[in-house]
């Protein structure tokens, strides 16, 4: 196959090169101008689209198995697909059995296994469970097939319980022993318990009803910068700092306070963090005027914040971005009570086009920091840059063709996942993907899309596979 007269993403230059793409057995074999085809290959005019190398999302809840009336593999999947993802990683919590034993892995394979249209990885999970048996010994038999471990210094979830300092500790050097990053979900539990009762009980002493705002205050900017601070200390005290990956950072000062403290590190050997979409586009007040629409934790922050986390993001300070994607249904999104309403949003369909929109094409970003924050800098740190995160010959074919030329506008029902609440409702983008491509495949094609969403995917569930560690 031929992807024809593209304007190409290539690594390691500063603007789009119009090129064309051969593809043989699902990988890249050459990117040149004017590649002849052979009789009967089939060709992909892509005259006035551009090829960018397939997003990945290091960071989803597909939910399988054990809460699939919010989502499942082929529900995110086909979302991520559509937004031009070709990669996601399944984090190991909110599924039943959470992913902290070889046993529960393959309970969890078995059943969402054959269900994914793009290529998976998995974390493997280190819960407060866990850490009264042997959490070593877990982790050890699940590294060969997982791309690293997550645990929570606070969760609301009672499956997958936190862990405290000396926990995280023992989870780091462990994860440094078997060389898998350590995913942290950090917010300060002792601030963020005492406040949420303190605020929860609020409305009543003041006589008025509830409000966005307590839930917000119950978790401020400064609960991540103390478990930031204390997850590089204790990390840093087992000589695992290198290894240990901070989620979803909210706060711009808890990217900033996380490469100070790693400053001495030798480059490559520092931690590092992800931050999502909704912390670069929404701010408090927009929290307020959307509600549970755009709840997550941490919850976003004031104005001024989001555009310090751009440019931490453009200068590398932030490695790269992911959705965090957690949808809920209504029923479970709207309880009548905010503290409630399920706190998540969909996200894996509109991880790409947003960053695309709001960062590369307004300039935020320039092509080599969106090619690292968009595929490249994930692909290295989770084992994948073997096959994954770059237009490059020999890797797999993971492509997306975008129309640079469209608008479009973001519609919850239209994003394929089950979750249909989106706080990025009826914004719109620059750009817009037409075509996602996994190890050479069609997955998604908006042109069949015309009438249903669910037409313009193109692959079966199963076609997407699970990924190790170190593949090429
Ligand atoms: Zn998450």
């Amino acid at each position: 196959m031929i992807i024809r007269n593209a304007a190409c993403a290539l690594p390691g230059q500063t603007e789009l090169l119009r090129r064309d793409i051969k593809i043989t057995d699902g990988r890249i074999v050459s990117i040149a101008s004017g590649i002849d085809a052979a009789a009967g290959e089939e060709i992909i005019e892509a005259e006035g689209l551009e090829a960018w190398p397939g997003a990945i999302d290091p960071h989803v809840h597909f939910d399988e198995p054990g809460f699939t009336h919010r989502e499942d593999f082929l529900h995110g999947s086909m979302a991520a697909a559509r937004g031009g993802v070709t990669t996601v990683i399944d984090m190991p919590c909110t599924s039943l059995p959470p992913v902290t034993s070889a046993a529960n892995l393959k309970t969890k394979l078995a059943a969402m296994g054959t269900h994914s249209v793009v290529d998976f990885g998995l974390f493997g999970g280190v819960s407060g469970h866990t850490l009264d048996q042997s959490v070593e010994s877990g982790m050890a038999e699940l590294a060969p097939d997982v791309l690293g471990f997550k645990c929570y210094l606070i969760s609301g979830m009672e499956t997958f319980t936190a862990v405290d300092f000396f926990g995280l500790s023992r989870a780091a050097a462990a994860a440094a022993g078997l060389g898998r990053p350590l995913l942290l979900h950090a917010e300060d539990p002792s601030y963020i318990k005492s406040a949420t009762e303190w605020y929860k009980k609020l409305p009543e002493k003041l006589g008025r009803s509830e409000s966005w705002s307590d839930y917000v205050e119950s978790r401020p900017a400064g609960s991540e910068l103390t478990a930031v601070a204390g997850a590089a200390a204790y990390a840093g005290q087992v000589g695992a700092r290198r290894w240990l990956h901070i989620v979803h950072v909210g706060t711009a000062e808890a990217a900033e306070l996380l490469a100070f403290l790693c400053r001495s590190d030798q480059a490559g050997a520092a931690a590092t963090c992800e931050t999502c979409p909704q912390y670069l586009i929404f701010s408090s007040d927009d929290f307020y005027a959307k509600g549970a629409a755009l709840k997550t934790a941490p919850p976003v922050k004031p104005s001024g914040n989001a555009e310090q986390l751009w440019r931490l993001l453009a200068d590398g300070t932030i490695a790269f971005v992911a959705s965090d994607h957690a949808p809920a249904p209504v029923a479970e999104k709207n309880t009548g009570s905010l503290w409630k309403d399920y706190g998540g949003i969909p996200g894996s369909g509109t991880l790409f086009p947003l960053v695309y929109s709001e960062g590369w094409r307004k300039g935020r970003l320039d092509l080599p920091a969106f090619l690292r924050v968009t595929s490249g800098a994930a692909a290295r740190r989770y084992g994948l840059a073997g096959c994954k995160g770059e237009l490059e010959p020999g890797k797999h074919a993971d492509i997306v063709l975008v129309n640079p030329d469209i608008e479009h506008v973001v519609r919850g029902e239209e994003l394929l996942s089950k979750g249909t609440i989106t706080p990025f409702e009826g914004m719109k983008l620059a750009g817009k993907v037409v075509r996602t491509l996994v190890r050479g495949k069609t997955v998604w094609d908006a042109a069949n899309a015309v009438d249903r969403a669910e037409d313009g995917i193109l692959a079966a569930a199963g076609w997407g596979k699970q990924l190790r560690w170190g593949d090429k």
